[in-house]
């Protein structure tokens, strides 16, 4: 049903007659960016499936990636308890931020906990994984993954099996440490594989989970 709840007059605006929206990837849950909508960008996005914003310092419609090419395919949203904020859960291509980023939120302001937060795995390989997508689509100066996707398929083929050898190596190498860190460098450079080979994480753990 592509059809909408609510209509944009139905939303409550902020003094300049815009409504905030919370952007978040369906796939991490990572909040993304916060960006505000009028009633054309509304109406776009509801239209397009595209989130469509206004932009304030620019002070006209925006389309989210129509230069960066890092656009946001909306899968639902929503509005909060009083209507004055959307809820955008979207499909992100490439990173979110202008900066490259795959979050605008990384200026750290406090943290108050004392332990690591918890890493999700699956969230830390889809957030990799998006990374590296996008290095594939927008090259970046001294990137090394760049630099594999230049040399081509038998590097990282090359890189794959290399990695895959020194697990096997440090799997008898009594520093217990050691094993995590070549783990990590093969699942890096397999997910450079899955990107040049155009595999998903989706279509593999859906593969294992059906088995
Ligand atoms: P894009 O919509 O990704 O093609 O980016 C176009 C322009 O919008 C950029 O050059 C930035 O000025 C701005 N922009 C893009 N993404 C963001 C963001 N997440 N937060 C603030 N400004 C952004
Ligand atoms: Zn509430
Ligand atoms: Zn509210
Ligand atoms: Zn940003």
């Amino acid at each position: 049903d592509r059809g909408a709840a609510y209509a944009f007059s139905d939303l409550k605006k902020g003094p300049d007659g815009l409504v905030p929206v919370v952007v978040q990837d369906v796939k991490t849950d990572a909040v993304l960016m916060v960006a505000y909508m009028n009633e054309e960008a509304y109406n776009q996005t509801l239209r397009t499936g595209r989130m469509t914003y206004y932009s304030r310092s620019r002070n006209e419609l925006w389309l989210k990636g129509e230069t960066s090419g890092h656009y946001q395919y909306v899968h639902s949203l929503t509005a909060d308890c009083d209507l004055d904020t959307i809820l955008a859960k979207v499909t992100q291509v490439g990173a979110a931020c202008h900066t490259g980023s795959y979050s605008c939120f990384f200026n750290e302001i406090q943290n108050r906990s004392s332990k690591q937060e918890a890493h999700n795995p699956m969230k830390v390989f889809e957030e990799v994984f998006a990374v590296i997508e996008d290095r594939k689509e927008h090259p970046k100066e001294g990137s090394y993954t760049n630099y594999l996707f230049e040399k081509g398929i038998d590097k990282i083929l090359k890189k794959v099996g290399e990695e895959a050898t020194e697990i096997v190596i440090a799997a008898k190498n009594p520093n217990p440490n050691e094993i995590k860190y070549e783990i990590a460098d093969f699942l890096y450079h397999m997910m450079v594989l899955m990107a040049e080979k155009g595999v998903t994480w989706e279509e593999v753990t859906t593969e294992l989970a059906n088995r």
